[in-house]
């Protein structure tokens, strides 16, 4: 069995003379809505799932979008869990919406098949919303490994929903997005050739339209960690991310542009740096009530090993490659 290199991120960096990672001014705030989720998947690295309670309150999403409304940031990416689980999901999109920011909802498709958020097509349509939704494989055998049961045929079932409504269709101006991250403990493969044939495969078999696809690595954090542990696999995966390591991805780490607000408007440089419980910098601002730009802009991002999830390949984000 291949072990990890005894090299940190910090030395990864410092070799490569990218040391410290700095943030510039946030151009995105990504809400971490909080860990309700109606599926549970093996990859997750939220630990999410159907009886988590923790959940962004109105007080909370009042102070996220009083925070918008003062800034210049351009971007509102809604998480989770299932964002659209949460009670004031709508309140942020319609606010932010209102506020001429664009709005990124992270949307499992699954959610589309339950009753309750039937409608949620045509919301998403009303306010222009971009879906990304996550797909791991384009076939229903590893999407179902990884996901749980039934939940290929729920994803295309809610593709088709939004297709419906325009999404993913020629000149609309409606944008579905899919992710893949690998269902194997291996790196994602090329990304611009599994969008061509992903494309191809998905209007073949289903007659379903999507308009781009994003690689993700997935990350050594939480669920994913101990999968990773439970199956022996964790110091292979490790030395694969570690061996992986490309310095030309540290320019597009997410990291430097967007600010990571979890449940209760605790302040992270990133999602996975949230779910670790690595808050910013000292002297940075924790909470979103204590937002200032000047404070932010500069601030060392927090790093460490998981990061090497980020600096492989192709690099990885929420916005898929990086490199
Ligand atoms: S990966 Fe996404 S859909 Fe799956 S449990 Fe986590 S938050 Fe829910
Ligand atoms: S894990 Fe977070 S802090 Fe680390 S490199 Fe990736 S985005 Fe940046």
């Amino acid at each position: 069995m291949k072990t990890a290199s005894p090299i940190d991120f910090t030395g990864a960096l410092q070799h490569a003379g990218l040391d410290p990672v700095r943030a510039r001014a946030p151009e995105i705030l990504q809400l971490n809505l909080g860990k309700l989720c109606n599926q549970a998947c093996s990859h997750c690295h939220v630990d999410a799932g159907p009886t988590r309670t923790e959940i962004m309150s109105r007080e909370t999403a009042e102070l996220c979008m009083h925070v918008l409304r003062d800034s210049s940031i351009g971007t509102v990416d809604l998480t989770g869990g299932a964002p659209e689980l949460c009670p004031s999901f709508e309140y942020l999109v319609a606010e932010s919406r209102s506020l001429g920011r664009k709005v990124i909802d992270r949307c499992n498709l699954t959610v589309l098949s339950l009753p309750k958020y039937k409608g949620l097509p045509e919301f998403f349509a009303k306010h222009q919303v971009e879906v990304v939704s996550s797909l791991p494989a384009s076939t229903q055998s590893a999407t179902d490994a990884q996901r749980g049961d039934g939940v290929y045929a729920q994803s295309i079932a809610g593709l088709r929903k939004l297709n419906a409504v325009g999404y993913g269709q020629p000149d609309s101006g409606l944008e579905v997005v899919l992710v893949s991250n690998p269902v194997e403990a291996k790196l994602p493969g090329p990304q611009a050739c599994m969008e061509k044939q992903w494309k191809e495969d998905l209007a073949k078999e289903h007659g379903v339209l999507f308009n781009r696809l994003l690689t993700i690595t997935n990350m050594p954090v939480k669920r994913y960690a101990d999968w990773l542990r439970q199956t022996g696999q964790e110091q292979e995966y490790m030395a694969l991310l570690k061996d992986s390591f490309n310095p030309a991805t540290a320019c597009g780490l997410m990291c430097r542009n967007t600010l990571s607000v979890d449940w209760q408007g605790n302040l992270f440089d990133c999602d996975f740096n949230q779910m670790l419980g690595m808050g910013t910098a000292a002297g940075a601002p924790s909470h979103l009530r204590e937002y200032n730009l000047e404070q932010l802009k500069g601030r060392p991002i927090a790093t460490a090993d998981h990061c090497f999830g980020c600096t492989a390949g192709a690099g990885s984000s929420c916005g898929g490659a990086t490199a």
